[in-house]
């Protein structure tokens, strides 16, 4: 018995997806082309497809899991569970003018081209806000649609925004915010169930290791309720004792949320030595 997921072959998710599996112990060798490989040390079969056909083989039942933006579910919703948000393969659907375009409001978007790949989700933003404008739908290189005269704006992902901005375009509105999601077919057996969990145990495990930091410093014995304070570990910090008389050694994790601040008030209160590592693994 093994579970069939379907990732990115090539783009942008790609490479987060396998490094996420790589990091929860599942190995593979997928040489160039290939479409599908076998896990080397979980009962996993991997697919490498293109992204918008994930959803579907995923519902299909061609595929018991996927790995796909929710940016592609929320444009064609398909009859799958979303099991976990994986942190990576963020991205916002936005709308964007040319950068001499005056923009105050959605309502300077009225009767304007907008060319998107994202005819739905866009067609709900602009109803929801009485917005009426021409949706062009094209597949790909949005970007360009502004300067050769297709549109008179655009509705397209971004992270940084570096893409826009050489095109000569300015963000205006944020339409839709995603990220990569682990989706799963609704009709899966007992058996698999159980399998999806252990491999669920372990992505949670690498999250949970990966907004987090591991903090070693010294600080006077004196200091070390003060300290303590300062460090929202998982339980009470480890204390250890210094060859130098009078000192500690304090242990603890570290939310790297806030981390800079954390750091900051430790060094105020007298820390010495501060060593960060990060956490490969967190078994709640
Ligand atoms: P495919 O050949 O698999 O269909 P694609 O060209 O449609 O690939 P990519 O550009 O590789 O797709 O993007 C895949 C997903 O990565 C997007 O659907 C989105 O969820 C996410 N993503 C993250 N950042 C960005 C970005 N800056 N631009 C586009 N997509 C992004
Ligand atoms: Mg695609």
């Amino acid at each position: 018995m093994k579970l069939k997921i379907a990732i990115q072959k090539q783009g942008k998710l790609a490479e987060g997806s396998t490094a996420l599996l790589k990091k929860c112990g599942i190995g593979f060798s997928n040489g160039q082309g290939k479409l599908r490989a076998e896990a080397e040390d979980f009962p996993l079969e991997l697919f490498f497809l293109r992204d918008d056909d994930i959803p579907d083989y995923v519902a299909d039942g061609v595929a018991d899991l996927g790995i796909v933006g929710e940016n592609i579910l929320a444009e064609d919703p398909k009859p799958v569970d979303v099991v976990e948000k994986l942190g990576f393969g963020r991205c916002r659907l936005s709308i964007a003018v040319p950068k001499s375009f005056k923009y105050s409001d959605t309502a300077d978007l009225n009767g304007l081209r907008i060319a998107t790949s994202y005819p739905r989700i866009l067609s709900e933003f602009l109803a929801a806000r009485t917005v009426s404008a021409e949706i062009h739908e094209i597949s790909g290189s949005v970007e360009i649609a502004p300067s050769i005269g297709l549109a008179d704006a655009v509705c397209d992902l971004v992270s940084s925004g570096s893409t826009l901005f050489s095109n000569g375009l300015r963000e205006i509105e944020t339409v839709l915010r995603s990220e990569a999601v682990l989706i799963a077919r609704r009709d899966l057996s007992a058996e698999q169930n159980k399998l999806l969990e252990q491999f669920l145990f372990r992505i949670r495990s690498v999250l949970a290791a990966e907004r987090n930091k591991y903090i070693l410093l010294n600080a006077p014995e004196d200091k070390v309720a003060e300290i303590a304070s300062l460090l929202p570990g998982i339980k009470s910090p480890t204390v250890m004792p210094l060859a130098e008389p009078g000192w500690v050694s304090l242990h603890s994790v570290i939310s790297e949320h806030d981390f800079w601040e954390v750091v900051e008030n430790l060094k105020a209160a007298g820390a010495e030595g501060i060593l960060v590592l990060s956490i490969d693994q967190m078994i709640k």
